[in-house]
């Protein structure tokens, strides 16, 4: 690791005019990354970004925000030297992770940043077995502005003895011997704080691939934890039927404008928690897979593809954010569990979702699912959500509640500022009654259910 010392240098460069000419449409535009892998620095990457920000067209007088930092602080960003032509003022703070830059009378800057980014999230949930590159855990390694649409060109090089695997599908360019070089480039805009992959070393992973109709499925898994072969077969079984269910009801599954190829990389890990989507792959806990009873969990990543945090934008810190993010989606693959597995599974989910809940019934950990601003307490998001979303679906019926769900998609998958009120609002529109009562029950303490 390099030198936990912040420098910030400030620096300018020679202007050349239409070089970095400013996209109409955004805050920020033009956005290049260049992420680097060094071989000793774990769960740390050197990154060059550079972007247009656009000030006229928004006529803004006050401040352009974005989120840039990470968990640990004063010790996340070192090494770091940032210019901005024509010349804005621009300040930089640890402690609220933002990057705030100032206005002045040119219709637009381009900014460079360079520094080494360490996260923390990636060394304490992946154990130095692979890192994952995710804004998800708070960990803002490249600045953006949430809920903006981005084009990217991204490079990610890395030794020869990693893989490099994109949430955006990459290409391998030709690198030197020892480097491999990654690319891609967003055929359309994307959420901004999507630029996600994954760096795994090679020698510690058997990668497999199947070929599913139309459809093709890649595994990572680690080498030292068994995993019988009935288990892959139940992964690829429930990994067809599952995008089935719900691009009946939601849309296909590959998605061009959002970057969703027609495959889907399964990468895992040795954490005895954290399931993830992001976006081509989804991350899980090979111990779990191995183990547990049912691999039913991995439905809702797939469930992420149409609701959760790529497509719903919702920001962390607003009333419901993990209700709508989280709560939702799994409600969604208990539906799915219910024509696959039965009724009787179903039941069994539900009655352990109440024995979860019960456990913190009218303790201090009891709170509404409208406080879920963040995901910081998983028997309120997966448990209480899903057991209030079932009262709903029983009042309302089931398929009224999917036609909803799939009206809610639609109209705001990828739109910006999400809030919890506009979710319920199109509801009210749809069935009143059944609106009252689940915002009713988001906003209890205590439920009786
Ligand atoms: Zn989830």
């Amino acid at each position: 690791m390099k030198t936990l010392t912040k420098i910030l240098i400030i620096t300018s460069f020679a202007f050349s005019h239409n070089l970095f000419a400013a996209n109409e449409k955004n805050i920020v535009s033009n956005y290049k990354i260049e992420f680097t892998k060094e071989k000793e620095s774990k769960n740390s990457l050197h990154i060059r970004c550079e972007f247009d920000i656009n000030i006229e067209q928004l006529n803004i007088d006050t401040c352009i925000e974005m989120k840039f930092g990470g968990k640990l602080k004063e010790y996340t960003i070192n090494d770091s030297t940032f210019s901005t032509y024509p010349h804005i003022d621009y300040v930089y703070d640890d402690e609220q992770k933002t990057i705030k830059f100032y206005p002045a009378n040119s219709k637009y800057s381009h900014v460079i940043m360079e520094y080494d980014f360490l996260s923390y999230s990636t060394l304490v949930i992946y154990r130095n077995v692979c890192e994952i590159w995710e804004t998800s855990f708070s960990e803002f390694y490249y600045p953006f502005i949430f809920g903006e649409k981005s084009l990217f060109d991204v490079t990610v090089k890395a030794p020869a003895e990693y893989l490099v695997i994109g949430g955006y599908n990459f290409t391998e360019k030709e690198g030197q011997p020892d480097i491999k070089i990654y690319h891609y480039k967003t055929e359309y805009p994307v959420a901004s704080h999507s630029c996600v992959f994954a760096i795994l070393p090679d020698s510690t992973y058997t990668n497999a691939k199947y070929g599913l109709k139309n459809f093709e499925v890649e595994t990572y898994l680690l080498k030292d934890v068994d995993v019988p072969d009935k288990r892959i077969t139940e992964l690829l079984y429930l990994t067809s039927a599952s995008i089935d269910f719900f691009s009946k009801y939601f849309g296909k599954y590959d998605n061009k404008q959002l970057g969703i190829e027609n495959k889907l990389t399964y990468i895992f890990h040795k954490n005895a928690v954290s399931n993830r989507n992001d976006l081509n792959f989804i991350i899980a806990s090979q111990y779990k897979f191995a183990q547990k009873p049912h691999i039913l969990p991995l439905a809702h990543e797939i469930g992420h593809r149409w609701f959760g945090e790529w497509t719903l934008l919702i920001e962390n810190g607003e009333s419901g954010a993990y209700f709508i993010k989280e709560s939702l989606n799994e409600y969604l693959s208990f539906i799915f569990a219910k024509y696959y597995y039965g009724q009787d599974f179903f039941d069994n989910i539900i009655d352990s979702c109440r024995r979860q809940y019960n456990t913190i019934k009218n303790t201090n950990r009891d709170k509404s699912l409208y406080d879920m601003k963040f995901n910081n307490n998983f028997t309120v998001v997966y448990n209480k959500g899903p057991l209030i979303i079932n009262e709903t679906v029983k009042l309302m019926g089931e398929d009224k509640w999917l036609l909803f769900m799939k009206d809610f998609y639609l109209k705001y998958a990828g739109k910006p500022n999400l809030k919890y009120e506009d979710f319920i609002e199109l509801l009210k529109t749809e069935d009143e009654v059944s609106a009252i009562l689940l915002d009713d029950l988001v906003k209890k303490g205590s439920i009786d259910i």
